[in-house]
């Protein structure tokens, strides 16, 4: 009886240090036998001081490679872990390599980049969520060299003065599409955004309204239009716009005569659009210069690859639009821009255009930028180098060889744990690209035997590196064709960690 009344006080006052609910302690220690509770003071008398991790020789090996926050929070967290398990009335492992181990992990949790790479098995090669185009190794070199040094790039060399960042990218462009000039902003929102601004604030802009397109989010034209100040005058019909339609629509205000390429869907049946030839007849007529935004940037022609419908940036220029506005990380395949190429009158506008300031690219964009488009100079080294176009133009026979070579590796191990094949099935272009492209593509196909395809899904997604996959019906489909040969090895890896 005197034991227990003495024990009593020294609990609340381990109570008192607890940042637990009290009713917790109560249910688990004050309202225990006098053994239970003897018990959980001795249990939680050995969990240890974060100070004895951090001078130990453990931390001192964390401390040389993690910031010292990182560190004290994975210890605090896993100490404040085996606490609450012992105040939850368990008897959580104490030992110091246990510990040890559950710290190393959440010191690796905590110290991991959020923003990280993935293995994209989905077969949507310019997949949006997943960061769009992969850049080609002499992209990625160009980053390297022009981010980890100085760099011209407001510097003109043979000068000795200052220099545009413009400047370095105008040439390659100039050559690529035939343009007079252009110039690089952050998106191509942003070069939409950027030429409505600079020609149509507070003036009309004729667009069709078979082109009146939401790109995805809230890129939708009437919007841009409404936030550039520049006031949409539709015309036409949902399947059908005319010349004389336009032409109908001009009057003293108006300020581009605009056409928007139907990224990510299309009009068929009965329908009629104008061609930007027939544009461009109207704005000289009329001197009104006429826009076309491409959306996806493709300058190599791709029809061989059985991509149709996709006009090249040099085509569209030639049929004389004044102004052409295209992607850099869609079918281009470089880093997130906005490019427009057009005549240089113009373009000499949009550069004493205060708003270019807020949608400059860094010095990381124009450098990968310019290698990419450097490497168009030979189109048949761009669809071999540059991972985009390689992965849309590859050869079924490419991706089956890839599709089995990951499938003979994953038999050696898991030919128990799962049923296993190869099935033809369709990729797609993605990033509001090609919508009625279907690309015939393989697929390694695991229907897993101890749990549901669901659980195999989420087990990938959550590994490390992330592998992105699609569920069809009770299989797991591994689409070979946005794998990069490089990941290969990768991929089976977590693919062999999802089953242990
Ligand atoms: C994709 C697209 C845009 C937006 O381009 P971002 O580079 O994603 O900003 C604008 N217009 C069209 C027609 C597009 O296809």
């Amino acid at each position: 009886m005197q034991g227990r009344d003495a024990l009593a006080p020294l609990n609340e006052q381990c109570i008192a240090s607890y940042p637990l609910p009290r009713s917790c302690l109560v249910e688990n220690g004050m309202r225990g036998s006098y053994n239970n509770r003897m018990k959980l003071r001795e249990q939680l008398s050995q969990l240890p001081q974060v100070n004895e991790y951090l001078t130990g020789p453990r931390g001192e090996r964390w401390l040389k490679v993690y910031a010292r926050s990182v560190v004290v929070r994975s210890i605090r967290e896993v100490i404040e872990e085996r606490r609450r398990e012992i105040l939850g009335g368990g008897a959580p492992d104490l030992s110091p390599d246990s510990l040890a181990g559950d710290i190393e992990q959440a010191i690796r949790r905590h110290g991991a980049y959020r923003l990280r790479k993935v293995v994209n098995a989905s077969g949507v090669v310019i997949h949006t969520n997943l960061g769009r185009a992969v850049l080609s190794d002499r992209a990625i070199e160009n980053v390297v060299a022009v981010a980890g040094s100085y760099s011209n790039l407001e510097y003109d060399i043979a000068g000795g003065r200052r220099g545009k960042r413009y400047s370095h990218i105008r040439d390659i462009i100039r050559e690529l599409t035939g343009a007079e000039d252009g110039i690089v902003v952050n998106n191509n929102a942003a070069a939409v955004l950027l030429c409505l601004d600079t020609f149509a604030r507070g003036r009309e802009v004729v667009v069709s309204r078979g082109e009146l397109v939401e790109i995805g989010g809230s890129f939708r034209i009437p919007a841009v239009m409404a936030a550039s100040g520049a006031i949409l005058r539709e015309v036409g019909t949902t399947n059908k716009t005319h010349l004389p339609d336009y032409e109908n629509a001009l009057c003293g205000n108006t300020g581009l005569l605009m056409k928007v390429h139907q990224s990510n869907y299309t009009i068929r049946g009965f329908t009629e659009e104008v061609p930007v030839e027939g544009l461009v007849k109207l704005g000289r007529k009329y001197r009104i210069p006429v826009m076309d935004d491409l959306g996806s940037g493709c300058l190599i022609s791709l029809e061989k690859y059985g991509i149709t419908g996709e006009p090249t940036v040099q085509d569209v220029i030639r049929q004389g639009a004044d102004l052409v506005t295209f992607s850099g990380d869609k079918l281009l395949g470089g880093p997130q821009a906005g490019i427009i190429a057009g005549r240089e009158k113009l373009i000499a506008r949009i550069q004493k255009n205060p708003m270019l300031r807020a949608m400059r690219c860094d010095k990381m964009t124009f450098a990968a930028l310019e290698a990419t488009l450097m490497q168009y100079r030979d189109g048949d080294r761009a669809l071999r180098d540059i991972p985009a176009l390689r992965m849309l133009t590859a050869p079924a026979e490419t991706i089956r060889k890839r599709a089995r070579k990951i499938l003979s590796a994953l038999k050696k191990s898991l030919s128990s744990q799962a049923d296993l094949g190869i099935v033809p099935d369709q990729s797609r272009a993605g990033g509001g690209s090609l919508p009625e492209t279907d690309f015939p593509t393989y697929a390694v196909s695991i229907k897993p035997g101890g749990m549901s395809v669901n659980a195999l899904e989420r087990k990938l997604r959550l590994g490390d590196p992330p592998v992105i996959a699609r569920i069809q019906g009770d299989a797991l489909l591994i689409d070979a064709r946005s794998v990069l040969d490089r990941e290969v090895r990768t991929l089976i890896e977590c693919i062999f960690a999802a089953f242990t």
